[in-house]
């Protein structure tokens, strides 16, 4: 909040919602008397839990490597599979650790076979509760490639006025164990890790996940430390084993951590870009009157590896006549000019209460025309899983939902037996 009077003036003119910084509260990584997960930990953090067991400083190497296998080539649930770890150390490791994933609360699968994943964290204390927070993760299988689309915080405290996530309100960091993990427990739900799939002639199948997109609930770069180590656990060759190549962080503009993001994780950037004039943009996605369009493409110039063979992704969220026009597709193509970069049209995907429309499929093709005209592949985005909410920023926890609902007929005195009666939200 390092500009708050500057927010506070915008806000008075403009009644526009506070941009913010996620606050500080990231998970603990234990509640006392609660055991601690290994799973999701870095090489450092699970070196350092070794050490804490009393695994001497000249054995942790080959012990780190051990552990790490079996959790993330194997995807072991028990340190009892561990079978080239000495007994001794599996019993040490057994008394003060867990292998424990988030709790998968439910799973919904889409007709389109696109799957959502409600997970809840291991509680964290007194920021949640000790209920443990909710956050939602998706994967969407496509012909060459398998996409989970990961979240980064625990909802978004930037407010863009199509997106749901935004409008949830409690909000903490994820961990780097807790961003990790949602992709170790995406492995379980499809057996996709090593051996569970063996195929017709007894060797390995490809992989199920083979992409990783920060797209789900959270603005990444307001957390990215924990991104940064998220991404080279996923990416460790002796481990998780994806492709960095294959990991796409997207951002709504938080300009002075780009940069970062290029030179730490070397991974695919993506930028929500939605409109093409400060003035609409400020509306879309409010932290652009912070950093506005011009700086925004300035460092998109920048980032560090930008090339014709790594370019990055523009999404652009397609809202009736409010940003579809020839005019806004023509803009946009002058905008990017330079910059090597795919266009991505996402189409709105509505939620309950959202005051925008979807562009219609005519408008559509016409905008992407003008876009793959001007030299861009403009696909657009196929919404998946619509039926189960699981599209382009429809995550928001259903629990949060109900827990504000409940709240919300509390305060009109309706008390717990409307809440438990009233059904869906
Ligand atoms: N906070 C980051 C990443 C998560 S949002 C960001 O904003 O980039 C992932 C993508 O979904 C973003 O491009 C976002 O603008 C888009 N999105 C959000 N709400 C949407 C909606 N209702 N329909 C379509 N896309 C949406
Ligand atoms: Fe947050 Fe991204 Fe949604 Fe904007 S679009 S509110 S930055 S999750």
């Amino acid at each position: 909040m390092a500009t708050a009077s500057f927010d506070t003036a915008r806000r008075e003119t403009r009644a526009v919602p506070p941009i913010e910084k996620a606050p500080e509260v990231t998970a603990l990584s234990r509640l006392p008397g609660r055991k601690r997960s290994l799973v999701g930990l870095s090489r450092a953090d699970l070196k350092q839990a070794l050490l804490e067991i009393g695994v001497a400083e000249r054995e942790t190497r080959m012990r780190v490597s051990q552990v790490w296998h079996w959790i993330y080539v194997r995807g072991a649930r028990d340190f009892a599979e561990m079978t080239n770890v000495g007994k001794g150390l599996k019993a040490q490791l057994a008394d003060a650790f867990t292998l424990d994933r988030p709790e998968v609360v439910s799973e919904q699968v889409s007709r389109d076979g696109t799957r959502k994943w409600l997970l809840r964290m291991a509680p964290t204390g007194a920021h949640d509760h000790n209920r443990g927070a909710e956050i939602e993760c998706v994967y969407i299988p496509g012909d060459d490639r398998g996409t989970l689309c990961v979240s980064s915080q625990v909802g978004c405290t930037l407010t863009c006025s199509f997106c749901h996530t935004g409008t949830q309100r409690l909000v903490r960091n994820l961990s780097t164990a807790e961003i990790v993990s949602q992709l170790v427990v995406a492995r379980d739900a499809l057996g996709d890790f090593a051996g569970q799939m063996p195929s017709k002639d007894g060797g390995e199948v490809g992989r199920l996940v083979t992409n990783i997109v920060f797209m789900g609930m959270g603005e990444p770069l307001y957390n990215l430390d924990a991104v940064i180590d998220a991404v080279a656990v996923m990416s460790d060759q002796e481990g998780l084993a994806l492709s960095r190549r294959r990991i796409t962080v997207s951002t709504s503009g938080v300009v002075p951590q780009i940069e970062r993001l290029g030179l730490e994780a070397n991974a695919m950037l993506a930028i929500s870009l939605h409109a093409v004039r400060d003035d609409l943009r400020d509306e879309l996605v409010p932290l652009n009157r912070k950093y506005p369009i011009a700086q925004l493409l300035e460092a998109c110039r920048n980032y560090p590896g930008v090339s014709n063979a790594r370019r990055i992704t523009f999404e652009y969220v397609m809202l009736k006549g409010v940003n579809d026009s020839d005019a806004d597709a023509r803009a946009l193509v002058r905008l990017l000019k330079g910059i090597p970069a795919k266009i991505n049209l996402i189409p709105f995907n509505p939620w309950p209460g959202s005051k925008y429309e979807c562009s219609d499929w005519e408008r559509i093709d016409h905008f992407s025309e003008i876009v793959f005209n001007a030299g861009y592949a403009s696909p657009v985005r196929t919404p998946r899983g619509r039926d189960i909410l699981a599209a382009c920023g429809q995550l928001k926890s259903e629990t949060e939902k109900l827990r504000a609902r409940a709240r919300m007929m509390l305060e009109e005195g309706l008390g717990a037996e409307g809440f438990y009666a009233g059904g869906e939200d």
